[in-house]
């Protein structure tokens, strides 16, 4: 039987009185996502279950910016992207803006196992959707208070600049390694706060917001979606794995700290390799994270590098 492992992100960012005020909710839904999926892990779960039940854990979390809680863009609707992908056979799917779905990855993982396409957005998406019967919400569902106050706030106060720089992340995105040694990884977000409508980050990008192949890694990207599709950041990582032969640290710590050094923004990685090792990075001020192995208890970190 093979190690078994599960690592979660709950977005690299910048810090605010809101992250500092909710710590304890973010740090207890990191929990008890990576309790769920390691739980499932040790029931002889296929990995692709275990992160698909991490991220509908944190899609229905109001803290986390996917499904529930998402960031609401320049017009005011919540317009979501997730991806998932098998590292055994490469199959994969995913979505962009997409509405009214409850669990975005879910709908992703209909594609990947029903649909000969990988990416559906948009309207099409939709009807997919009510297609395949996933628990649709009301626009209503997805606004939450604290996004609703900033959007508000921003809307009001600052400036067309100011609104482009001001970035509210916590994309999800989780890996796993199951008994049988196969990796999956999946990722889902309501994409930046005030982004324009319409517009697609790395998260619904197979090789930029998540990746998995059993010949190198699974592997999740966070932060600026334009700056990871620019590095198609999950990628890199696993190609420098496969054809370099990094430790799934080294190539993470070098997408970030070395190819990235000069990126004017955040980004983050988190990555499990074949023998259920871990690697993350971040260069942002904090990066949510958590994971727990066969052979390492529950661990988490929030500001910590
Ligand atoms: N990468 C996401 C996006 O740009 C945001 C994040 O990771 O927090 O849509």
């Amino acid at each position: 039987m093979s190690k078994l492992a599960i690592a979660i992100h709950g977005g690299a960012r910048q810090d605010s009185e809101f992250i500092r005020n909710n710590l304890n909710g973010y740090k207890e839904a990191l929990r008890e996502a990576t309790e769920i999926s390691f739980t499932l892990l040790k029931r002889g779960k296929p990995a692709l279950d275990a992160v698909e039940a991490a991220i509908n854990y944190l899609e229905d979390c109001v803290l986390y910016n996917a499904g529930r809680g998402s960031a609401i863009n320049s017009v005011g609707t919540v317009e979501m992207d997730a991806s998932i992908m098998d590292g055994k056979d490469l199959r994969c799917g995913s979505v962009a803006m997409l509405r009214f779905v409850k669990n975005p990855v879910t709908l992703a993982r209909h594609i990947l196992e029903d649909s000969h396409h990988i990416l559906l957005g948009g309207e099409g998406a939709i009807e997919y959707a009510k297609h395949k019967g996933v628990v649709m919400e009301h626009e209503s569902y997805f606004v939450v208070p604290h996004q609703y106050d900033l959007f508000m706030k921003r809307r009001d106060q600052l400036s067309k600049k100011e609104k482009e720089e001001l970035k509210n992340h916590g994309t999800v995105g989780a890996i796993a390694l199951d008994s049988k040694g196969n990796l999956a990884a999946a990722t889902s977000t309501g994409g930046t706060s005030f982004n324009k409508q319409g517009r697609i980050g790395d998260a619904a990008m197979i090789g930029v917001g998540c990746f998995a192949s059993n010949k190198s890694c699974g592997v999740c990207a966070t932060g600026d979606g334009e700056l990871n599709i620019r590095s198609i950041a999950a990628g890199y990582v696993s190609m420098l794995m496969e054809e370099k032969g990094m430790s799934v640290q080294e190539a993470c710590d070098y997408v970030i700290h070395v190819k990235n050094k000069n990126a004017k923004g955040d980004m983050g990685l988190i990555a499990i390799d074949p023998s259920g090792n871990i690697g993350m990075s971040h260069n942002s001020v904090l990066m949510h994270r958590a994971w727990m192995t066969s052979d390492q208890d529950f661990t988490q970190k929030v500001y910590e590098k």
